[in-house]
C-alpha cells in the first residue's frame, strides 16, 4: 500500500554476508521494493578479501561485490543476489582527511541485469595510531566513538608471519591487553590500533552502507524508458558549464547522463538551469 509498482514485489533476494549487513538492507528493501533478503547460514565472503589485508582482494571493487553476490546466490539457490563492498582510505579531494566509498549491487539474473549504486563517504570513523600503551590514545579513542566502534590490534613491527591480531575490540580491559601482547611481539614495542571497519563493528559504517542501499532501491524503481528493465539511472556527468566572462566550457557539470542497464538507451538532462553560467574561476581558458 503506497508503494510505487515495482517488479521486485514479493521476490527473494540473496545477501551475502558475515558481517551483519541485513541490518543495513533489510527493512529498506522491504519497504521500498518489497523484496525480501535472505542470508545464507555458512558462506566465507572473506574469501573475497578483507579489510585487515590476511586476503588481498584481486579484481576491481565492482568485481569483488559482484563476486560475493554470486556466492550467496549460490549457497541460497535464489536468481538473485546483493552485496556490499568498501573501501576506505585517504579521501580522493581532501589532503590529510579520511574518505571512503561504499558499492552496493543487485546481480539479477531474471532480468539478466546488474545494477549497482555507490556512496562516497565524508567522514567515516576509520583511523589508526601506533603506541606502546593505552594512556596514549585517550583522543585518538574519543574522537573515533569506542567503544561504540570496535578496534584492531596488531603488533606495529611484527617480529614473526603470521603476525597476531586483536579483532572486534570493544572494552577497555580487552584494548589494554591487547596493546601489551602486540607491543612485546612488534620490533620497536608498540602496537598498531586500527578502526575495525567491518560493518557490524563500525555503525557510521553501516548507516553509509545504509545510504547506498536507499539508493539502490530508489533506482531499482526506475524503469528504461525503452526495455522496461529496473535499474535505469545516472551514469555519467558531462563537464563543460559555459564560463560567464567567455562563453568557453568549465569542468563544472553540464549534463547528466542517464542510461539503461540492459539496454543502449540513455538520455541528457541539464545538470543545473539553462540560464546558469561557471565562474571564470572554473574555466578551461579563463583560469587554465
Ligand atoms: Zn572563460
Ligand atoms: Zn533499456
Amino acid at each position: 500500500m503506497g508503494r510505487p509498482l515495482s517488479v521486485y514485489d514479493g521476490g527473494q533476494a540473496a545477501l551475502a554476508t558475515m558481517h551483519g549487513k541485513e541490518q543495513a538492507f533489510s527493512a529498506i528493501l522491504h519497504d521500498i521494493l518489497g523484496l525480501s533478503v535472505l542470508v545464507p547460514e555458512m558462506i566465507d565472503t572473506d574469501a573475497l578479501g578483507t579489510f585487515t589485508g590476511e586476503v588481498p582482494r584481486k579484481g576491481t571493487m565492482l568485481e569483488t561485490v559482484m563476486a560475493k553476490a554470486r556466492l550467496g546466490m549460490t549457497a541460497m539457490k535464489l536468481p538473485r543476489g546483493l552485496a556490499s563492498e568498501g573501501a576506505y582510505g585517504p579521501h580522493p579531494q581532501l589532503p590529510f582527511v579520511p574518505g571512503g566509498i561504499e558499492l552496493v549491487v543487485l546481480v539479477d539474473d531474471v532480468a539478466g541485469i546488474i545494477v549497482h549504486e555507490h556512496l562516497v563517504v565524508d567522514a567515516p570513523v576509520f583511523a589508526h595510531r601506533s603506541v606502546a600503551a593505552i594512556s596514549e590514545l585517550e583522543d585518538f579513542l574519543t574522537n573515533n566513538y569506542f567503544p561504540s566502534h570496535a578496534l584492531i590490534v596488531r603488533p606495529n613491527l611484527p617480529d614473526r608471519v603470521p603476525g597476531i591480531i586483536f579483532k572486534g575490540i570493544g572494552s577497555y580491559c580487552a584494548l589494554d591487553e591487547a596493546i601489551a601482547v602486540c607491543a612485546k611481539s612488534s620490533k620497536d614495542g608498540k602496537a598498531l590500533v586500527a578502526s575495525d571497519m567491518r560493518a557490524h563493528f563500525n555503525p557510521t559504517r553501516m548507516a553509509a552502507i545504509q545510504k547506498a542501499v536507499r539508493r539502490l532501491a530508489v533506482r531499482l524503481l526506475t524503469l528504461c524508458p525503452d526495455c522496461d528493465n529496473p535499474g535505469f539511472g545516472l551514469v555519467d556527468i558531462e563537464t563543460g558549464l559555459p564560463c560567464e566572462e567567455c562563453g568557453g566550457p568549465s569542468t563544472l557539470p553540464l549534463w547528466e547522463v542517464y542510461g539503461c542497464v540492459k539496454c543502449k538507451h540513455v538520455s541528457r538532462r541539464r545538470a543545473s538551469d539553462r540560464a546558469s553560467r561557471a565562474s571564470a574561476a572554473h574555466c578551461l581558458f579563463c583560469n587554465p
